[in-house]
This record gives structure tokens, C-alpha cells and sequence, in this order.
């Protein structure tokens, strides 16, 4: 679900004595979400235009619905349910526009942060495996996570509630003392409903679409907002 856009920005402030855990998002969190929306939202249905002889607006159309099926599962981050789905070759299409993976600004300094105040960060993602090794190994950002958690490992999709009390089985955390950072109010929403104890939102996961600010969770611009707690 898109967040309601809003110009006033919620944020109530916790500090760090209050946290023991570290969750963090990829895509949209640490990383720009403009390498996802592109790829899905334009290289895909040019690809599938081309290969299918239709119009791009056409395969767009067809496309878009086809993704909304598959919404908050597993299969829609599946890179090789898509390939089988749309005949196409997702992993070889990723790898061509790879140089288009990129930081969200201050996510560096925010995980550099975190190891100096020794708060354990972990990666918890709905990425694929096949996408998640694509973008570490492009982005030098693995050394920072004490543990990297995939959606298809857990077993479910962030977005379903029953995904926190699956991490917990893996990661035994203290839900009142984790801090967690994500960009999609859906996820957000499933871990309110979970109980994690501190929730944070990102208004600005793509570098290439205006800020958005949750109506309903601390939402922050840049990290600066939480190294100044
Ligand atoms: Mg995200």
C-alpha cells in the first residue's frame, strides 16, 4: 500500500537506551527503491513489449495486473516465478541495469552509527536471494548486519503478521526493545500488529519521487533524524 501523502511529518522520539535490536529494510530503507520501481515499472514491460510485439503501454496494463495478484506474497519477490511467469530471463534483465543499485543518502553513516553505539543490526527483506546477492555484491554494505533474515527463508512476506513471530524462531529478540525501519506501510502495519515495540518509517524511498509521510508512524526523512536521539 502507498502512503497517504502528507506534509506533516509524525515523529515521536525514543532513545537508545531503549533498544537492544536493529531491524532494517533494504529496498527503499538502506537502498534506493528506484532500481526496483524502474526495473518492474518500465525495463520489464519493455522487455515484455519487445519480446511479445505489443505496444509498451499494452504490456504495462498487462503487467501491472499481473504483479497486483501476487501483491504482499512471497511470489511477487520470486525472481524466478517471474521468469517463468513472463518468459523472461528477471535475474539476467536485473544484472543489466545494475548500475543503477544505489545508497539511500546516510545510509552508510546510519549503519556506521549503529556499530559505534553497539546496536546489532540485522537485514530483513523481502529480496530474493538471487536480487539480495545481486545488490550486496554491488553495494559493500553486508559487513555492517550481525544476520541477514530473506522473506523465503523465514517463509512468509514481511506484510503478512505471522512473518514476525516466524523471524522470532530464528532470531529470538526482545519485541518491546527492537527498533525497526521500514518504507512500506503494509509491513509497518504487520509489525504494529506483532507488537514490535518501535516503528519507523522512510518518506522518501525513492530518489526519484517526492517525500511521503506516514499518517500513522514516525517518519523520517534521513537517518540524521536518528543519530541525534
Ligand atoms: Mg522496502
Amino acid at each position: 500500500m502507498q502512503p497517504v501523502k502528507s506534509n506533516q511529518q509524525i515523529f515521536s522520539a525514543f532513545s537508545w537506551q531503549e533498544i537492544d535490536t536493529v531491524l532494517l529494510d533494504l529496498d527503499g530503507t538502506l537502498l534506493d527503491k528506484y532500481f526496483d520501481d524502474f526495473f518492474w515499472e518500465e525495463f520489464v514491460p519493455e522487455t515484455f513489449a519487445k519480446k511479445n510485439h505489443i505496444e509498451m503501454g499494452t504490456a504495462k496494463k498487462k503487467l501491472l495486473s499481473t504483479y497486483k495478484k501476487v501483491e504482499n506474497t512471497l511470489e511477487w519477490t520470486d525472481l524466478d516465478y517471474w521468469s517463468e511467469e513472463l518468459s523472461l530471463n528477471i535475474p539476467m534483465l536485473k544484472r543489466e541495469i545494475s548500475h543503477l543499485i544505489a545508497l539511500r543518502p546516510q545510509a552508510i553513516e546510519f549503519l556506521e552509527y549503529l556499530r559505534e553505539i553497539k546496536k546489532p543490526a540485522y537485514l530483513v527483506t523481502n529480496a530474493h536471494p538471487k536480487t539480495l546477492k545481486l545488490k550486496l555484491g554491488k553495494i559493500d554494505i553486508e559487513k555492517y548486519f550481525t544476520e541477514i533474515f530473506c522473506a523465503k527463508e523465514v517463509g512468509t512476506a514481511k506484510e503478512q503478521p505471522e512473518f514476525w513471530s516466524m523471524l522470532k524462531e530464528l532470531l529470538p529478540f526482545n519485541r518491546n526493545r527492537t527498533l525497526f525501519v521500514d518504507d512500506t506501510e503494509k509491513v509497518l502495519q504487520s509489525a504494529r500488529s506483532y507488537g514490535l515495540g518501535h516503528l519507523i518509517h522512510i518518506a522518501q524511498p525513492s530518489s526519484r519521487t517526492p517525500p511521503a509521510f506516514s499518517n500513522n508512524f514516525t517518519s523520517i526523512l534521513n537517518f540524521q533524524e536518528l543519530m541525534t536521539l
